[in-house]
C-alpha cells in the first residue's frame, strides 16, 4: 500500500501533505454537515443545490484516493452500505413505551385529575403538548456524539437494527453538533419517521406509472421504506424524522422535559415546530382545536396531539403501567375514514373539460368536517374499484385533498346496486365525449361548452384566485347563459344596469359586487397567474412562478430551457405554459384585463441587490439599547427582511435584546440562531452598504 503521505490530490488542484490533507477533508465534511442541517433540519438552505454537491463530490474523491480515512460518520456514508441478508435484533435499553389515548374532552380531563391525584395535588400541573406525527417509532443511539445503532420500536423491548436505512435520512445527524452544549457519553435519541404528504403522493404516482402497488398512507410508506434490507432503496425515499423524547442519557441530565428538547435543537436534531407550554386544561383544548384547524395545512399527516408531564422528577414519580407511561396521553383527532353508503354518482365537468364522475354520499363525519361527496377520479378507477350506486362503502379525507372512496364493503351488497358508466355526451352542453388514447379522463369536445366558461369564472373570481367576493356559483351561472360574461375579463365590462336585470339581485348588491370587482383590480402576481387556470399551474407553482419573473410580460416571453431550469417546474408545467401562451384568444383575454385596470407590484425577482435581508424572517425580544424595537423592524424590512413576532422554525434570527423573554428558550428548542444586538447591528451595517 503506498503511504498516503507522499502522494497528492488534484481534486482540488493543489499538492498536499498528510495534515493538510485532513484538515481539508475535515473541513469538507463539516461545511457539509454544517449545510445538510441548514437544508434538512432547519428548512433554511444557504447555499445552492449545486454548490453542495460540488463539496460532496471534493470529499468523494479525496476519500477514493485515500481509503483509509473514510470513517463511519464521514458524509459520504449515508449511502452505499452492502444490502442486508436480513435485520438484527436490537434490545431497547429501556423499554419503548407506547401511550395510551384520550378520545375526547372527557378522557383528557381524566387523564389530568388521574395525575393530580397520583402526584397528591390540587396544583395544576405543567405540559408540554406537541402534535404527534403519524410515522414510525425508532430509537437512534449516540456514542460520544457518533450515530452507533438505529432501531425500530418492535415490541418494545426488541426491535430490529436499520442502522443503514436510518442513516439515509438527511435529517439525522451522523454526529451530534458539539457548539453550545457539550455532548453526552450516551444519548438515545426517539423519534417519529415520517413521509412528507406532497412527497407521498409523489411517491404513489411514480409507482402507479411502474405498475408497482401503492402504499395506502404516508405512515405505510414510511414503514415500508424503513424495511427495506437494500438501503439504496431507503435512500431514494424522502423521509425525515422529528425527534421527541430519550431513552438513557449518561453525562447529561435535565429538569423538564422542553429542556431536553431544546438541547435537541443545539444538538442539531430535528424537532417538530409547534410545541407549546400549557398549564391547564383550557389551553389543551385550545391548542387540540388550533392544530385540528392547521393539521391539513402542515405538510405531514398528524393524527392528534400528545401532552407529557414537563418536569422529569414527576414523569419518574408517575413511573408507567403495562406498556404505557403514566405521564403521557395521545389525544386524538377524529378518524379521518369512515363508513357511509354511495346514494348516487354524478358528473361533473372542470374548466378544462374533463368529466369527473363524483360519488354522492349519506353525509358522515371525517376529521371533523361533514362529507356528503367524494370524487370517484374517473371510470377507470370506478372499474378498479368496482364502486356501484347503492354501495356501502369507506371513504377518507387525506391531507388536503378532497375525499375520496377507499373502496366497497362488498359484503353489505344487496344485489340491488347499479353499475356506472360515463356518458356519451357532455352533461351540460351536449356535445361528444372524447376519451384521448391512453389517459384515463373522458373531455368534454364542445368549444364553448358553458362547463368550461362557468368553472373557468369561478376558479377566477375564488378566494386564492383574484377574490371577488360575493360572485357566487349562481350568479356566474347567470352571467355566462345570458352571454354577459363570455370570458373572464367581462367581468370588468359589467354595468350596473346588466347586473339589476338579473334574478334576485337588488340595487344594493349590484353596487356590493361593482364594488369587490373594482377591488379584485388590486391584485398580486402570483393570484393573477394562478386565476387564470393553466392547467397544472396551482397556487404552488404560480407561486414559484410569480418568485422567479418581474411580471407576466418576462413569464410570457419565456422559453422551455428557462422554465425548466426552476426549482420544481417540470417540463409538463412548462409545457402546458407554453401551450396557453402560444394561444392568442387567451393573449387577448390577459391583455384585456391589464387594460381594464389589474395591476400588481412588480415582484423582487432579478432584482434582489440591495435587498439583502430577502427571504430571512427576524423576530426581536427584551429591549434594544440602540434602536426602539419599530426602528429594528423598519431596518430590517427596508433590507428586504421580514420582521414578525412569534419564533417558528421559518424564523431566521431571534434578535435579544435586554432582559430577553421566553422567546430565547423558544428559539434554542427550534434550533433557530439567537443573536446579540451588537451581531444584529453588524449584519445589517454590513449589508446597508
Ligand atoms: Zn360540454
Amino acid at each position: 500500500m503506498q503511504s498516503p503521505v507522499n502522494r497528492c490530490s488534484t481534486h482540488i488542484g493543489v499538492t498536499m501533505k498528510k495534515d493538510d490533507l485532513q484538515r481539508t477533508i475535515d473541513n469538507l465534511r463539516e461545511k457539509i454537515n454544517y449545510n445538510n442541517h441548514r437544508y434538512y433540519v432547519l428548512d433554511d438552505p444557504e447555499i445552492s443545490d449545486a454548490e453542495y454537491d460540488n463539496l460532496m463530490r471534493q470529499l468523494e474523491g479525496l476519500e477514493r484516493d485515500w481509503p483509509e480515512r473514510i470513517t463511519s460518520d464521514s458524509p459520504t456514508q449515508r449511502v452505499g452500505a452492502p444490502p442486508l441478508g436480513e435485520f438484527k435484533t436490537v434490545r431497547h435499553s429501556l423499554p419503548m413505551l407506547s401511550l395510551s389515548n384520550a378520545m375526547d374532552e372527557e378522557e383528557v380531563k381524566e387523564f389530568d385529575q388521574r395525575i393530580k391525584k397520583l402526584l397528591g395535588t390540587t396544583d395544576n400541573i405543567e405540559y408540554v403538548v406537541e402534535p404527534k406525527v403519524d410515522g414510525v417509532a425508532v430509537e437512534i443511539v449516540y456514542e460520544h456524539g457518533e450515530l452507533t445503532v438505529g432501531s425500530t420500536r418492535g415490541d418494545g423491548n426488541i426491535g430490529e437494527g436499520i442502522t443503514q436505512n436510518l442513516k439515509t435520512i438527511r435529517s439525522i445527524p451522523l454526529r451530534i453538533i458539539s457548539s453550545g452544549r457539550s455532548v453526552p457519553e450516551l444519548l438515545e435519541v426517539r423519534g417519529e419517521v415520517y413521509l412528507g404528504t406532497r412527497d407521498f403522493q409523489e411517491l404513489n404516482r411514480r409507482r402507479k406509472e411502474e405498475g408497482e402497488p401503492l402504499f395506502a398512507n404516508p405512515r405505510n410508506a414510511a414503514a415500508g421504506s424503513l424495511r427495506q434490507l437494500d438501503s439504496v432503496i431507503t435512500a431514494k425515499r424522502p423521509l425525515s424524522i422529528f425527534c421527541h423524547g430519550v431513552g438513557n442519557m449518561g453525562g447529561a441530565s435535565f429538569d423538564t422535559h422542553w429542556e431536553v428538547l431544546s438541547a435537541f435543537g443545539q444538538w442539531g436534531l430535528k424537532v417538530i415546530p409547534n410545541l407549546a407550554i400549557c398549564n391547564n386544561i383550557e389551553d389543551i383544548i385550545g391548542y387540540y382545536r388550533e392544530m385540528t384547524e392547521r393539521r391539513d395545512g402542515l405538510g405531514y399527516e398528524i393524527d392528534g396531539i400528545v401532552l407529557k408531564v414537563n418536569s422529569l422528577r414527576l414523569q419518574s414519580t408517575l413511573g408507567a403501567v403495562s406498556r404505557s407511561p403514566r405521564w403521557a396521553v395521545a389525544y386524538k383527532f377524529e378518524p379521518k375514514q369512515g363508513t357511509t353508503r354511495v346514494t348516487d354518482i354524478v358528473v361533473q365537468v372542470g374548466r378544462t373539460g374533463a368529466l369527473t364522475p363524483v360519488a354522492i354520499l349519506e353525509p358522515v363525519r371525517l376529521g371533523g368536517v361533514e362529507v356528503s361527496r367524494a370524487t370517484l377520479h374517473n371510470q377507470d378507477e370506478i372499474d378498479k374499484k368496482d364502486i356501484r350506486v347503492g354501495d356501502t362503502v369507506v371513504v377518507q379525507r387525506a391531507g388536503d385533498v378532497i375525499p375520496e372512496v377507499v373502496k366497497v364493503i362488498e359484503t353489505k351488497r344487496t344485489g340491488e346496486e347499479k353499475r356506472f358508466a360515463m356518458p356519451e355526451t357532455c352533461p351540460v352542453c351536449g356535445a361528444k365525449v372524447f376519451k384521448p388514447e391512453g389517459e384515463a379522463v373522458h373531455r368534454c369536445l364542445g368549444l364553448s361548452c358553458p362547463a368550461k366558461l362557468k368553472e373557468a369564472v369561478k376558479h377566477f373570481a375564488s378566494k386564492r384566485a383574484m377574490d371577488i367576493d360575493g360572485l357566487g356559483d349562481k350568479l356566474v351561472a347567470q352571467l355566462t347563459d345570458k352571454g354577459l360574461v363570455k370570458d373572464v375579463a367581462d367581468l370588468y365590462t359589467l354595468s350596473k344596469e346588466d347586473l339589476v336585470s338579473l334574478e334576485r339581485m337588488a340595487d344594493k348588491s349590484a353596487q356590493n359586487l361593482l364594488g369587490s370587482i373594482e377591488k379584485s383590480k388590486k391584485t398580486t402576481m402570483e393570484r393573477f397567474l394562478y386565476a387564470l387556470g393553466i392547467r397544472h399551474v396551482g397556487e404552488h407553482i404560480s407561486k414559484i412562478l410569480a418568485g422567479s419573473f418581474k411580471n407576466m410580460r418576462d413569464l410570457m416571453d419565456t422559453n422551455e430551457d428557462e422554465l425548466i431550469g426552476i426549482h420544481e417546474i417540470g417540463p409538463e408545467v412548462a409545457d402546458s405554459m407554453l401551450r396557453f401562451f402560444k394561444e392568442n384568444d387567451n393573449l387577448r383575454v390577459i391583455k384585456r384585463l391589464e387594460e381594464a385596470g389589474v395591476t400588481y407590484p412588480e415582484t423582487e425577482a432579478g432584482e434582489r441587490k440591495g435587498n439583502n435581508l430577502a427571504g430571512m424572517t427576524f423576530v426581536f425580544t427584551g429591549a434594544l439599547s440602540s434602536f426602539t424595537r419599530d426602528e429594528a423592524k423598519r431596518r430590517v424590512s427596508e433590507l428586504g427582511g421580514k420582521p414578525t413576532s412569534s419564533v417558528s422554525r421559518k424564523t431566521t434570527y431571534v434578535v435579544m435584546g435586554k432582559d430577553p423573554g421566553s422567546k430565547v428558550e423558544r428559539a434554542r428548542a427550534l434550533a433557530v440562531r439567537v443573536m446579540t444586538e451588537d451581531e444584529f447591528r453588524e449584519l445589517i451595517g454590513a449589508v446597508a452598504v
